[in-house]
């Protein structure tokens, strides 16, 4: 190794550099634990050594990051881009609000904006635009007539058949199945035949189809908390099978779940979905904002100013919904969401895979992109992870869950050079997350006036906007 003296030390010297970010302590996630004093080399968009000194290197830019904190760049797995083609601009401008938060890849979990999700996802990875790493799962597949806009929708298996032709041709990261108006047989074939092709899969679970089916099939990740409810009660499979045969309703059958459940059988059900590697994104946060739209009216939200009109615009019609429930109904919001919250130290208990993500986008009122996946980290620690496993639910899972875990996931030689330093440990506080001191997105450095120059032009573009008609 070559060694020079700190003062006079001749750059020519050593191996060209990027950059070299010194002095700082280098949070391992997956481990949880610290090594501070190191000096983290960068050259192009990857990390190519992380050691106690640039020696052997001649960075040609160095940063001192003496006393902060090194994690790999936050990862949302659930956001979504939508609200129609008039709101294209609106949905790009959240590329940059998302590094202003630390957030260096989103993994979008289907919309109607899918052909420009694409050309984002091109344009970042080439360099040309601005913005977090993109994954996305292109339309999601749905039955006729469902409620979200820009399905695929299905209603028969060669229906389904060329749906997944139309993501291949597309090359989506993975397949999102919901179950609106989907069938159960066409969902359950939907999701095998989405698997045998080779794809990811991530979905909602219908209430004629058990926790079990679907994970046994090969589903890969359960989005929201709320289906998890069901795996505790030990009537789920009679009662999941009178909704299939149409003898029950399934808001009938979901009332009778949750009024049987059981944390025993919840663990067990947990256990199996584990062993099967069926992982969940619970989006807490966005489930918490819509039961308590009662008490927190989100009128005077300082980050409604980072939104444009048009996406604010689509946030009315659940608020509209939940200003409609009745005192009963409200109660049983609030009833099922901590249930719900409840049950994720059972799953970290069961070794489930914990996915970090937010929900966050048009239609999902106040659940703000950027902002949104750091109160997702606090709720998930307020309801019974560690920091570490929080942090691991965004960094390390997120990654593994689109097999990208060679690229991804630490701070080592080789790995991305996607790093977010903070001013304080966020295994000692998630909140630290939000002590953002600067953000390395594929290797070029952004410091903290670039990060509120960011928020700036994301708080201009968005006042420019003008409410839809
Ligand atoms: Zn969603």
């Amino acid at each position: 190794m070559l060694v020079c003296a700190v003062a006079g030390c001749d750059r020519s010297a050593g191996t060209p550099a990027d950059l070299a970010l010194t002095g700082v302590t280098v949070v391992d996630v997956a481990a949880g634990t610290l090594t501070p004093a190191r000096t983290i080399v960068v050259t192009g968009d990857r990390i190519v050594a992380v050691g106690d000194s640039a020696a052997g290197f001649a960075p040609a830019r160095t940063v001192d990051a003496t006393g902060r904190f090194a994690m790999p760049g936050l990862w949302d797995m659930h956001v979504h881009f939508g609200g129609g083609e008039a709101l294209i601009d609106e949905n790009r401008h959240l590329l940059p609000l998302y590094l202003a938060h630390g957030i260096t890849t989103v993994r979008d979990a289907a919309g109607d904006l899918s052909p420009s999700v694409l050309d984002w996802r091109a344009a970042v990875a080439a360099g040309t635009l601005q913005g977090p790493s993109i994954f996305t799962s292109g339309p999601k597949l749905e039955g006729i007539d469902s409620v979200w806009p820009g399905d695929l929708e299905v209603g028969s298996e060669a229906e389904v058949r060329a749906a997944l032709d139309t993501l291949q041709a597309m090359r989506v990261d993975f397949v999102k199945i919901t179950e609106n108006t989907l069938t159960p047989a066409l969902y359950m074939y939907g999701l095998r035949e989405a698997i045998s092709r080779g794809f990811a899969t991530s979905a909602h679970v219908p209430v004629a189809v058990t926790l079990d089916q679907a994970s046994e099939a090969g589903l890969r990740s359960i989005e929201h908390m709320s289906y998890l409810l069901r795996g505790g009660s030990p009537r789920e499979a009679e009662l999941s099978a009178a909704v299939a045969a149409g003898t029950m309703t399934a808001a009938e059958a979901t009332t009778a779940m949750i009024d049987s459940f059981d944390e025993a059988t919840a663990l067990e059900t947990y256990r199996r979905l584990a062993a099967r590697g069926t992982a969940v994104t619970p989006t807490l946060n966005g489930s918490r904002i819509l039961a308590y739209l009662d008490q927190d009216t989100h009128a005077t939200d300082s980050y409604l100013q980072y939104l444009g009109a048009g996406l604010k615009a689509t946030y009315e019609g659940r608020v509209t919904r939940a200003a409609g429930d009745d005192a009963a109904a409200v109660a049983r919001r609030h009833e099922r969401f901590e249930k719900a919250a409840r049950l994720l130290p059972l799953l970290q208990k069961a070794g489930v895979t914990i996915l970090a993500g937010t929900d966050a986008g048009f239609l999902n009122s106040f659940n703000y992109p950027g902002i949104g996946l750091h109160d997702e980290l606090e709720v998930l620690v307020r309801y019974g992870l560690t920091p570490q496993q929080a942090l691991a639910a965004s960094v390390v899972h997120g990654p593994a869950f689109l097999g990208k875990a060679a690229d991804f996931g630490a701070l080592a030689a080789g790995k991305r050079a996607d790093i977010l330093v903070l001013d304080r440990n966020p295994l000692e506080d998630i909140r630290a997350t939000r002590a953002i001191h600067a953000l390395v997105l594929r290797g070029k450095a952004l410091d903290r006036a670039a990060l509120d120059g960011l928020l700036t032009e994301a708080k201009t573009r968005a006042a420019a906007t003008s409410a839809p008609r």
